[in-house]
């Protein structure tokens, strides 16, 4: 069971994409504006940030720069109507993790959303072996 931060501003995109998320079994919290997402996203709630690129007051990109320079590793899809390869650069290089251009395909975003999902819980996992291997036996020479 996750939480999926939702960060997009078109009612007409993040209603029907927060009710296929509940459906694959997410907890979802919707955010319209870059603020609030940075600040719910801060908060540490969420496992997943599915990130609109343009958002009122503060734009995705500026959102991800925030939340990455304050050390979060959270997760984050990006969503964005420009398609063009220096889009793509610019958001991964602000901290995305993967990409999304819209028009997109559910089933896709849905399939990504499972695949950074996987991806965070082995790296999560891997950190606690790590950090458990030393409690257990540290290194004497
Ligand atoms: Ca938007």
């Amino acid at each position: 069971m996750s939480t999926v931060l939702l960060a997009e501003d078109d009612a007409a995109i993040a209603q029907p994409l927060s009710r296929a998320l509940e459906r694959e079994g997410h907890d979802v919290i919707v955010r319209s504006d870059g603020p609030s997402t940075l600040q719910s996203a801060l908060s540490g709630v969420a496992n997943l940030l599915v990130l609109d690129l343009g958002l009122p007051e503060m734009d995705g990109l500026e959102v991800c720069r925030r939340l990455r320079s304050a050390r979060s590793t959270l997760p984050v899809l990006m969503l964005t109507a420009r398609r063009d390869e220096v889009d793509y650069v610019v958001g991964l290089d602000a901290g995305a993790d993967d990409y999304v251009g819209k028009p997109f395909r559910l089933a896709e975003l849905l399939a990504r959303v499972r695949a950074l999902l996987r991806r965070s819980a082995a790296g999560e996992l891997a950190a606690a072996r790590r950090t458990s291997r030393c409690r257990v036996s540290p290194r004497v020479r």
